[in-house]
Parts: C-alpha cells; structure tokens; sequence
C-alpha cells in the first residue's frame, strides 16, 4: 500500500464512502469487513447504510479499497 493514498482523518475533515453499482459484482468483501456502514440489498448487492467512516473503521476502509475487485468501492475526504 503507497504511503500517499492511504486515507486519514484530521480534526478538519472526514471520510465517506460510497459504491459505483455499474460497475460492481455483489460478491461482498466490503459488506463482509465494514458491517457497521455496509449491508446487503434484496439481490446480494453492497448498499450503503452509513456514508461517514467512524475513525476507527478507516484502516479497514482503506483495505477494502485496496481488495474491491472491480474498484467499484470508493473512500473519499471530505473538508468541514
Ligand atoms: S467489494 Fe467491490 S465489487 Fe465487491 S461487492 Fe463490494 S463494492 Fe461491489
């Protein structure tokens, strides 16, 4: 993992996730590692139930980004 994509959370910002569902294949890593924002729909695919990434959920966050096989999973930052 590159020192520089690795997401963290400061005083000023925060992260949130989201799921591109065009592009994924509802195997489920994601739902599997962060239970506490992710659950399954009616058809076995990732739906987001809590958008901001508590702290101490982050690193697994940035795992799943790293494991998405489709890349369909994305942790960004938000300022305020
Ligand atoms: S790991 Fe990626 S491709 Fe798999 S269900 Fe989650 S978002 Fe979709």
């Amino acid at each position: 993992m590159g020192g520089d994509k690795v997401a963290r959370i400061t005083s000023k910002s925060h992260y949130e996730i989201s799921i591109d569902p065009t592009v994924c294949d509802g195997y489920g890593y994601c739902v599997e590692l962060l239970p506490a924002n992710l659950t399954f729909d009616d058809w076995g695919f990732p739906i987001v139930k809590t958008r901001v990434v508590e702290a101490e959920e982050l690193e697994m966050a940035n795992h799943v980004v790293q494991l998405c096989p489709r890349s369909a999973f994305k942790l960004s930052k938000v300022k305020g």
